[in-house]
This record gives structure tokens, sequence and C-alpha cells, in this order.
């Protein structure tokens, strides 16, 4: 084992709860597994916005380096499916929050948790889409699963978010005609560069409603849970469906079972954590196919490991707009 320093943000217990800090460490600070990655890119989730913030109990063990995705080239490697040199991308199965994560120059994984970067993606494209990325395009393939087609009327929420933006843009570039619900109106612009045709009102979502109200989306992406997502679920036309991925908003749900039993709708459960690696890797495969390399630059900004304690603030406020790619060195 390299005995070379390198640096990573590091989560320690305190008496008051945890704190963060940039530190230098060595290969022995982490976790054992069959494969080392130097990372190159990872990336700012809402979950790493609550880890930093010691919220909802995301970190589990202490000291922990938090960042639950990775973008970077094997270094070493005791599996044979991985050698030196592969490009490979990690998110989810609990890495950045029981495992040693991204946030750091280095970081030691199991092979089976990684994915072999598709030709033609870059690592720092790769982290543009990120956990956030990955979660919309299974999003995407759950609604097109039930039966949900390009041409029909989709609804994102949270849009000017990480999953949202992605979302519109997939949406968009795969040929459905996407409405953007969004508590930020200065983003319009930003949305309808993206692809989206309609802004709607976070507040017209966001009141008690009717059970059911008039029929107006064939499909949805939800991020952010409770009334909104009760509200979508009544205004979802018969046969349509909804992908649930996210809790900023709340994470209860109070509905009825009305659209489920009067318009056949569908509620449709998404997780990238355990998302088994054969969906995982077509999915990694159809983001870098539906794309274009423009998409990303337009939804993504940079930051480095410095910037993140000043930016786990602004995430939970739902003040970032799109994504976050963080340089680790
Ligand atoms: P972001 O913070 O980037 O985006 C969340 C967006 O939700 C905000 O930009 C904002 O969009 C909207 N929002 C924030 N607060 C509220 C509120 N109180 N009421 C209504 N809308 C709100 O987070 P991510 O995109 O990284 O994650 C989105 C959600 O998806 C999170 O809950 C996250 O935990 C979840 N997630 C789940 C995954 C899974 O595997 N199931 C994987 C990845 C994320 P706007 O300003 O446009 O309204």
């Amino acid at each position: 084992m390299s005995t070379d320093t390198f640096r990573a943000l590091v989560a320690r217990k305190t008496e008051g709860g945890q704190a963060v800090a940039l530190e230098t460490i060595t290969e022995a600070d982490l976790p054992a597994a069959d494969v080392t990655v130097d990372v190159e890119f990872s990336s700012f989730n809402y979950k790493d916005g609550l880890a930093l913030k010691g919220q909802s109990r995301i970190l589990r063990t202490f000291p922990m380096v938090p960042g639950i995705d990775f973008a970077g080239t094997v270094r070493t490697s005791d599996n044979p499916a991985f050698a030196p040199g592969d490009k490979v991308v990690l998110t989810g199965w609990g890495v950045g929050e029981s495992w040693s994560g991204g946030f750091a120059e280095r970081a030691r994984v199991k092979g089976e948790w990684l994915v072999k970067l598709p030709e033609g993606l870059t690592t720092h494209q790769a982290m543009a889409i990120g956990t956030a990325g990955l979660t919309a395009m299974l999003c995407v393939d759950a609604l097109e699963r039930y039966g949900i087609t390009p041409g029909g009327d989709v609804l994102v929420t949270g849009a000017a978010g990480g999953v949202g933006s992605v979302a519109v843009r997939l949406l968009s570039r795969l040929g459905y005609k996407v409405s953007a619900l969004t508590g930020r109106r200065s983003e319009e612009d930003f949305l309808k560069s993206i692809g989206a045709c309609e802004i709607v009102d976070r507040d017209t979502y966001a009141a008690a409603g009717k059970p059911l109200a008039s029929e107006r989306w064939h499909g949805a992406v939800d991020t952010v849970g409770g009334q909104i997502l009760a509200n979508v679920l009544a205004s979802t036309a018969y046969g349509g469906a909804v992908a649930a991925c996210g809790l900023a908003a709340a994470t209860d749900l109070p509905t009825t079972v009305f659209p489920f039993i009067l318009r056949n709708v569908a509620l449709l459960g998404v997780d990238s954590v355990n998302c088994p690696t054969a969906r995982r890797a077509r999915a990694w495969a159809r983001l870098s196919d539906v794309l274009e390399p423009n998409d990303l630059d337009q939804v993504t900004r940079d930051v480095g490991l410095d910037d993140l304690p000043r930016l786990a603030d602004d995430i939970i406020a739902g003040r970032v707009r799109g994504r976050t790619v963080v340089r680790t060195r």
C-alpha cells in the first residue's frame, strides 16, 4: 500500500456534532478494498449538503470522507475486471455515507461498485452528470418502462436543481414536451435554454388541492415529494406515471388513492444508490448517447474542495442552479 499523502475533506465527530476540514491523509486512512482510484472529479449533490451539515444522519461512521460520487482513473487493482489506467465512475452504494467517498484525491472501493466510463465521456462530464444525472436517467427509464413515450407533456419538479435540470435536458432531447416546475422565476431563461417549453410556478402546486385535478401530464419526474407530488399525481392524465426520486420539499405524501384507482396513474419509485450494476451501465451508456457535450456545460459549474462547506447551506436552501462539479486536485 502506498504511503504517500493526498488531500481529503474529512468529517470528524466532535462533542457538539461533527467538524469538517481539509486534511492530508494516506491510503491507510481508507477502507480496505480491491480497487484504488485517482479521483479527478466528484460532484456536489443535495445529500452531500446534508452530510456536510450533519443533517439526516447521512454520515454513519467517523472519521469519514464525504462525497457520494466520483470519476477518475484506476491506480491499482486486485480485481480482474479493472486495470490501472481504466476510466471509471462511482455513484451510490453508501460511498460518502458509510464508506470513504469522493471528496479526496484518492478513493479505495469495491470493484463491483465501479462502472467503466462509456467511450466519449470524460471524467469531468461524468461528474457533470453525477448521481443527480444518473438518477434523472433512471427516472426517464422508469417512465418509459411504464409505456410513457416521447411527444407527450411531462413535468419536472425542482427543475432548476441537479436532478431536475438534467431531467429537463434529457426529456427534451428525447422529444418530450417538457414543463419545468420551479420556485425560482429568475431561472426561467436557464430552464428554457435547456429545453423547457413552459415554466410552472411552484406556488400553483404548493397548497393542498383536490384529489383529482384536470389531466395535464402524461408523465412527471418528481424530485421534491410532499404536497407538490400529491398535486402532480392529481393532475396526471389517465394511464400516466410519475417517477419519484426526491424529498427536497418533504418526505410525506398527502395524497388519496383516486389518481391510482380512477385514472390508472402509477407512482414509480426510483433509487440510484443500490441500483443493479447492469442497469447503471445501461443508463451511463444512454446518457453518453443522448446528451450533447454542450448540454452539460450549460448546467454545470466547477468548484474546489475548499468551497464545499459554504455550498452546503446553499444546496439545502435550494439556491444552487444545475450541477456542481468538484475538482479534487
Ligand atoms: P438540488 O438541491 O440540486 O435540487 C433540488 C431542487 O428542489 C431545488 O433546486 C429547488 O428547485 C427544489 N426545492 C428545494 N427546496 C424546495 C422546497 N422546499 N419546496 C419545493 N421545491 C424545493 O438537489 P438534487 O437535484 O441533488 O436532488 C434533488 C432531490 O433528489 C433530493 O431530495 C435528493 O435527495 C434526491 N435524490 C435522490 C436520489 C435517489 O437515488 N433516489 C439520487 C439523487 C438525488 P427549484 O428552485 O427549481 O424549485
